[in-house]
């Protein structure tokens, strides 16, 4: 316990060989160091925790070191190397700019610049968190930065490079150091784990340089607290545990749920997480970044852009085959906007639900959504239409009619039907009747009123009387349409019928929704031959017509976005595979 040093400390570089991750970066400088031509000031930019103070301390070391070696290193053996490597050096000062930034602690630090160097040709000053100093502590320094002596070179290192004012920028060499690759900071780790005998899985070392996020001495402190708390056995699931990682296994089992469209899969999943104590916006954030590495894994050219260890990408390249493009940009859209909108939504569990409800009906065409997934809400949707509004159906008997349909003239013309005989109403109603909705009022009509020419066309009903040939919605909208084409001169007709869509209830049940009295009574004169056209195209004989008058509220989504769009589809069913290949949705 007493010997006990930080890996972070203890693996610091002190070549530039053993930096991790700036190779580019650290071959400039020893190219520098090799031809002597030396800057008087450096700005090293960089995230926190990427190499930038260890590579200016061994920048001061090198262009000091009396024998380095072919390669640019400093030797580590003279004089100077020693006093550098024991923390006796007098050629380097280092000040850190977050806790000593007034202009005191500037002139202290610029009266040491007038001193030459007693071993070796320079001294070194490092300013940390340079962007830290005060605005009179610049102005002092500015002055030492125009003129420094030959021997002095300043070290200037930021994580806000953007702080930095334009006239001590000109004046430096800037070095932007990169976030440390996954992969880099894992070999690291390996190579920190096999020196120190700690075994380690790979997944393990994985999500703690994700953790991290490109910066080594926060790895390494991971690393330590992970070997402590696992007594040097450091396992995926220790980890995980440890870290209060989301762990990737969820998303995968999530895009699988989206997949399958199961919208109550991808709830419980979310359920889950939040027991164990996620964060939501973590989990939305996680989802974003797992759709993110299942597109990069889609296209060979973009595959290094996936920094998981080798085990875990074959999962990824296989969700990844099973995912279509347009799915993937869709998910990546609609997680991207729950995070954005997180942080000022109300409800934010819901808007989390909503989203994952969103992503799991990508892909279900509009017609394969109607007639699978929204039955269930159509069939609730009746129920919430106030009685006054909807016109009485058929079944009931004519003085109930009298009192609830507020439509005098529909429901005249709906009374007519009611003596008729019931052989061609019977199979129709029963169905209604059967259902429990059949409470709410609502107008079926099954029984126009019959002329001669028209009981002929009963006893035709009657020989196809059986016919039961299932339908969907799509199917029902196209014979819907094609009636119109039946009936040329009835112009205004043809309008509401092109308007008012038929929505289908359940198998053979259907309701039109329309937005006024004349509409219903226009309608309700054509109901026989309509119904009768429907039933034969349809090969089906049970079908049954509803309609009722539109609620203020629904007047309005007759004229929502997506009903213009489904209008402007019929005529022109080009918009449908523009809309499929560009994977649009309609709010
Ligand atoms: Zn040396």
């Amino acid at each position: 316990m007493d010997n006990y040093i930080v890996s972070a400390r203890k693996y610091r570089p002190s070549t530039f060989r053993s930096v991790v991750g700036q190779k580019a970066l650290t071959q400039t400088l020893k190219n520098a160091i090799d031809s002597h031509k030396l800057a008087h000031a450096y700005l090293f930019c960089g995230p926190r925790g990427v190499g930038k103070t260890s590579c200016a301390r061994i920048f001061a070391k090198t262009i000091n070191c009396l024998h380095p070696t072919p390669d640019g290193e400093a030797c580590n053996e003279c004089e100077s190397c020693r006093a550098f490597n024991e923390q006796r050096s007098f050629n380097i000062s280092e000040l850190d700019a977050a806790s000593n930034n007034s202009v005191d602690d500037i002139r202290q630090l610029t009266d040491q610049v007038r001193v030459p160097p007693q071993i070796g040709q320079y001294k070194v000053f490092i300013i940390d968190e340079v962007h830290m100093l005060s605005q009179a502590a610049f102005n002092a320094f500015l002055k030492t930065l125009e003129e420094p002596p030959h021997h002095a070179i300043f070290i200037l290192a930021t994580t806000e490079k953007h702080k930095i004012l334009p006239t001590i920028l000109s004046r430096c060499q800037i070095y932007d150091f990169q976030r440390i690759g996954v992969s880099d900071i894992v070999e690291q780790l390996q190579y920190i784990a096999s020196e120190e005998g700690v075994s380690a899985e790979d997944n393990a070392l994985n999500v703690i340089a994700q953790k991290a996020d490109g910066g080594m001495r926060d790895a390494l402190s991971i690393f330590d607290q992970v070997t402590s708390f696992t007594g040097g056995n450091i396992t995926y699931q220790a980890v995980i545990n440890n870290l209060n990682v989301l762990d990737y296994e969820y998303y995968f089992r999530l895009v699988d749920a989206f997949l399958k469209h199961s919208v109550s899969d991808a709830l419980l999943l979310f359920n889950d997480v939040l027991n164990k104590g996620f964060d939501a916006q973590h989990f939305i954030s996680g989802m974003g970044s797992h759709l993110r590495d299942l597109l990069v894994c889609k296209d060979p050219v973009t595959l290094p852009l996936l920094e998981a260890s080798a085990s875990v990408s074959g999962r990824y390249a296989q969700q990844a085959a099973q995912c279509q493009n347009a799915f993937l940009y869709k998910a990546l859209e609609l997680s991207n906007e729950c995070d954005l909108n997180y942080r000022v939504s109300k409800n934010k569990r819901l808007l989390v639900e909503l989203t994952l409800i969103r992503i799991c009906q990508i892909g279900q065409s509009l017609a394969g959504s109607d007639s699978v997934q929204s039955q269930p809400l159509q069939q609730v949707r009746p129920a919430a239409v106030p009685p006054a509004q909807t016109v009485a159906s058929a079944t009931l008997p004519s003085a109930v009619k009298q009192a609830v349909s507020p439509v005098s003239v529909s429901s005249a013309s709906v009374q007519q039907q009611v003596p008729q005989p019931a052989k061609f109403n019977a199979p129709d109603a029963k169905p209604v009747s059967s259902r429990p909705l059949s409470a709410i009022p609502s107008i079926s009509i099954k029984k126009p009123k019959i002329s001669k020419e028209e009981q002929g066309k009963t006893e035709q009903a009657q020989v196809m009387a059986d016919m039961n040939t299932p339908f969907d919605e799509k199917m029902l909208s196209e014979a819907w349409l094609k009636f119109t084409e039946t009936i040329p001169t009835e112009a205004v007709l043809i309008k509401t019928m092109q308007l008012c869509m038929p929505r289908l209830l359940d198998g053979q049940t259907f309701e039109v929704i329309v937005e006024n009295p004349d509409q219903i009574e226009r309608l309700n004169d054509k109901a026989p031959d309509l119904l009768l056209f429907l039933k034969q195209r349809l090969q089906n004989s049970h079908i049954i017509m509803k309609m009722r008058q539109s609620t203020r509220e629904e007047r309005k989504r007759v004229f929502s976005q997506l009903e213009k769009f489904e209008y402007m589809a019929k005529k022109n069913p080009n918009l449908l595979s523009l809309k499929d290949t560009f994977g649009l949705e309609l709010a």
